[in-house]
């Protein structure tokens, strides 16, 4: 069971390499090295199939961006330039739960060679599609600041 994050923290080691904290809401801190992430190779199983979820569902958020009126769910101003954050109104969790309920997961995954993002592999096209469709069917995505969403979720 993964913890929500409340934030990323940058900066350095005593080596000088760059280097991610990850805070968690319950207060926790785990550190992530940044040459760890850039590799991509996820040795957890469930982690590459929650990040191939949201590769595949990344062209509708991109959508939704370009199509979404500029108001802020939370504070209700303008939001202006690029600077948006789009999240999940019923949680990303719970809609992959439903989905694989009903759905056979792959146990395998391929990389996406320029984001190094973990992806489903071209001979898992019709389980990849159909969770397009539910997503685009049941998510209800929602535009806000990203400093009004950071507020939102200390809370
Ligand atoms: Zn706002």
């Amino acid at each position: 069971m993964q913890k929500p994050i409340a934030c990323f923290i940058f900066g350095k080691n005593i080596g000088g390499y760059a280097h991610i904290d990850i805070k968690y809401t319950d207060g926790t801190q785990t550190d992530i090295s940044w040459t760890a992430c850039l590799a991509g190779k996820a040795k957890d199983p469930k982690n590459d199939l929650t990040q191939a979820l949201r590769e595949a569902i990344g062209w509708q958020i991109f959508e939704y961006k370009k199509s979404a009126e500029m108001i802020c769910e939370i504070c209700l101003g303008e939001i202006i330039d690029d600077k948006i954050h789009v999240d999940h109104e019923i949680p990303f969790k719970k809609l992959t739960t439903e989905f694989l309920k009903a759905n056979e997961a792959p146990k395998e995954f391929a990389d996406c060679l320029i984001t190094h993002k973990t992806k489903f592999r071209p001979e898992d096209e019709i389980f990849q599609k159909a969770w397009e469709e539910f997503h685009q069917k049941n998510a209800i995505l929602r535009i806000s600041h990203p400093t009004c969403n950071l507020k939102r979720s200390r809370f």
